[in-house]
């Protein structure tokens, strides 16, 4: 069964598709069977592997929303071990479509179920919001990946995003822990950089990965050439770091999961005007 990861940050820019297309890519690479769902009606994953998504015959929407079954949206990748459920824009209208169904929170995780029996790993890339869509993985999901960007904003909206995951903890999904804060775009001259990277490691202390993603612009290459970057090259330092990251992720896999999240505070409560507060 396949260790779900949900890459998960409500700020836009901050490399959660650069990091779902290359870390699915390189623990691929490294012999897992990896299934990676695109679930951004901007479907920059589906695009980063060169996929017309004018051309496709299903996407995620599909299941989410006709309820096909993920077999009949798999789309084979360029990367040997790595299949791909592509995203359209019409997406989009999922959110909408969504919010009067009940159980609305649980179709993607009920698609899971069968098709994760035949992979080790299920990455799912997050829109830039909070909606249904993102409430969908983080009820899915074994684990959630923060990428946070090296920048004078990185820690803002952190707090909102581990209320809503103490509110999925709570309603759906109680075993959902952290798989880690990954720090991303870091510039080693940048004397910024250094600063939000200590101040992250004060705030998440051991739950932030020892591996870092470099600024580097054959990861922003990439996706226009339809695919990972250690394809596209190999010995760039973007490739090298997503391959040890790779390592790191089945690491904690193989060795025991990071500590959860935080632990939910005491008392708390989803507040009464929230969705979650009916169930
Ligand atoms: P969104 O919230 O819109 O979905 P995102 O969080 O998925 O964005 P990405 O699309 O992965 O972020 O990255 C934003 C931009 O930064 C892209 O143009 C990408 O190519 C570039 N980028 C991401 N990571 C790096 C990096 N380590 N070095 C250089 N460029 C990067
Ligand atoms: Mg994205």
């Amino acid at each position: 069964m396949a260790k779900i990861i949900a890459v998960v940050n409500q700020k836009g820019g901050v490399g959660k598709t650069t990091t779902a297309i290359n870390l699915s890519a390189s623990l691929a690479a490294a012999g897992k069977k990896v299934l990676l769902v695109d679930l951004d009606p901007q479907g920059n994953t589906t695009s980063g592997f060169g996929v017309n998504r004018l051309a496709l015959p299903g996407s995620i929407y599909d299941v989410l929303i006709r309820k096909l079954s993920l077999d009949d949206v798999f789309h084979k990748s360029c990367v040997d071990g790595l299949t791909l459920i592509p995203a359209r824009s019409d997406l989009v209208g999922a959110e909408i479509e969504l919010v009067d169904v009940p159980g609305r929170e649980q179709r993607l995780k009920q698609a899971l179920e069968d098709a994760c029996k035949s992979f080790d790993y299920c990455f799912i890339d997050c829109p830039p919001s909070l909606g249904i869509l993102t409430l969908n993985a983080l009820t899915a999901a074994d684990s959630v990946l923060v990428p946070i960007q090296c920048e004078y904003y990185a820690l803002e909206g952190l707090g909102q995003l581990q209320e809503t995951i103490w509110r999925v903890r709570e309603a759906y999904n109680p075993d959902l822990v952290l798989e880690g804060i990954l720090l991303t775009m870091f510039d080693s001259r940048n004397t910024l950089c250094h600063q939000v990277a200590q101040q992250i490691h004060e705030h998440f202390d051991r739950r932030v990965f020892h591996n870092v993603i470099p600024r580097n612009v054959a990861l922003a290459e990439a996706p226009s050439h339809g695919a990972p970057v250690f394809l596209y090259d190999r010995h760039s330092r973007g490739a090298q770091a997503y391959h040890q990251l790779a390592k790191e992720v089945i690491d904690y896999a193989e060795k025991g999961i990071r500590e959860g999240f935080g632990s939910t505070p005491a008392g708390y409560k989803p507040g009464p005007g929230s969705r979650d507060a009916a169930h």
